[in-house]
């Protein structure tokens, strides 16, 4: 199948050629004769399946064909954080190079003059995170009275990022009449009931099962105790000589506390977390995208939106307490049809997040040990009998005699139990 056979005119699939890109990924088939038809969409579409194009494409089109007297927004992208926004963005810049349209980017954390700098030299293309565009409206910087789309990336997200009054607020400022297109990674009750009330008869698209993690990515599971996972990391990093791992921590602290570990093992790495000012964060990416930091080690949040072509290895240095981030997460890496690796390192403590993500995508993982980083019952037990009764299986294994049985310990993988 061809760009051309999709009904996108030939300037637009003539910029797709001079990006290489021959063939429409399956959310870009299914997509763009719909949202070319005018229609609303509800989509299912993991990160990495070309799921801007597949908006970006027919909407630049839609946009270049339809004509209007003035000169206002016409499209609106509102995505969860600052890094999908600029993604987005440069998505739209880059696939109407030579067009006559022009995109501006708006989110929170950066100064306004700029952003209000580019909206003043016109823009038909607004890609905004929702607390800086509340901000544009309510100062009547801008109006949306012309709006003829609006597009809600990884509306998942959003809600998780607790958006909602933001997002609703801002649709009661929108034009009666408009077309809504809706993506979501994964989809849960919060979702679809915010999906019901922004769509009107929406045509409803899914390319991959819902709450599935990208097949072509290998996922591989270690057990290992909480202070051993720094050296873990680096022993991975640096025994498999990967080059650029993308590393997720839960929160800032950790980022933090690990890149300071892995710089002191020799691997150059850039932490990035909602601490760092703008101008860090891009920094901390450039230098991970040019090859010259081997480690990004990120919070879920931060990581958002990087679009890191072939990137092969995700390290979960601890698993998110949203089974969906872990979707989320491993998505980093396999994009576009290439392999990647997503490796995560489970403490004892962690277990029940795991059973957690095995529940969402139905699937069950092998717990593995990697030799010399083994896991210390004794120390498993510490922490269980410090923190509270033993339970009935501890007792029971207890008195099976399970405790400190080395025969397990032999680094091959073995069954959780
Ligand atoms: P996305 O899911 O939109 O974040 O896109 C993931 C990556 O796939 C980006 O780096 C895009 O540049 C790339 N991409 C999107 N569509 C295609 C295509 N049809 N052929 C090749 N690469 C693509």
């Amino acid at each position: 199948m061809r760009f051309s056979t999709l009904g996108l005119q030939a300037n637009i699939v003539a910029i797709l050629d001079s990006l290489g890109y021959d063939t429409p990924t399956p959310i870009q088939q299914a997509a763009i004769p719909q949202v070319l038809a005018g229609h609303d969409v509800m989509a299912g579409a993991q990160t990495g399946t070309g799921k801007t194009a597949a908006f970006a494409l027919p909407l630049i089109q839609r946009y270049l064909t339809t004509e209007t007297s003035d000169k206002a927004i016409r499209v609106l992208v509102l995505t969860p954080t600052r890094e999908l926004a600029q993604q987005v963005h440069q998505s739209f810049v880059r696939y109407s190079q030579g067009l006559s349209l022009s995109a501006v980017v708006a989110y929170g954390g950066a100064s306004i003059n700029p952003q209000l700098d580019a909206l003043n030299k016109g823009c038909d293309v607004l890609v905004a995170t929702p607390g800086r565009l509340l901000e544009l409206v309510i100062k009547q910087y801008i109006d949306l009275n012309s709006l003829q789309t609006l597009v809600l990336d990884e509306a998942d997200r959003m809600l998780d990022m607790g958006f909602i009054t933001d997002i609703n607020r801002i649709i009661k400022r929108l034009p009666e009449s408009h077309q809504t297109l809706f993506f979501s990674a994964t989809f849960n009750d919060e979702v679809f009931a915010l999906s019901k009330t922004m769509l009107n008869q929406p045509k409803l698209i899914e390319v991959a099962e819902r709450n599935t993690t990208a097949t072509q990515i290998e996922q591989r599971f270690y057990e290992v105790d909480n202070q051993r996972k720094a050296a873990l990391t680096a022993y991975l990093i640096g025994a498999n000589n990967w080059q650029q791992v993308l590393i997720f921590t839960r929160t800032k602290e950790a980022v933090d506390a690990l890149a300071k570990e892995l710089k002191k093992d020799g691997i150059s790495t850039a932490p990035v977390h909602g601490d760092k000012s703008q101008g860090a964060r891009d920094r901390g990416l450039e230098d991970f995208k040019s090859g010259q930091v081997r480690a990004l080690v990120a919070t879920d949040v931060a990581a958002r939106g990087l679009d890191i072509e072939q990137l092969k290895y995700v390290i979960n240095y601890e698993l998110p307490y949203n089974a969906e981030d872990y979707i989320h997460r491993i998505g980093r890496t396999g994009r576009a049809g290439n392999t990647g690796l997503a490796v995560s390192l489970v403490s004892h403590k962690e277990k029940y997040l795991l059973e957690g993500i095995e529940k969402l995508t139905s699937e069950h993982y092998l717990l593995q040990w990697q030799e010399g980083f083994e896991p210390n019952p004794e120390m498993q037990e510490a922490t269980n009998s410090a923190k509270r009764k033993p339970s009935k299986k501890n007792m029971r294994a207890k008195a099976l005699g399970m405790k400190g049985n080395n025969k397990a310990r032999t680094g091959r993988p073995r069954r959780r139990s």
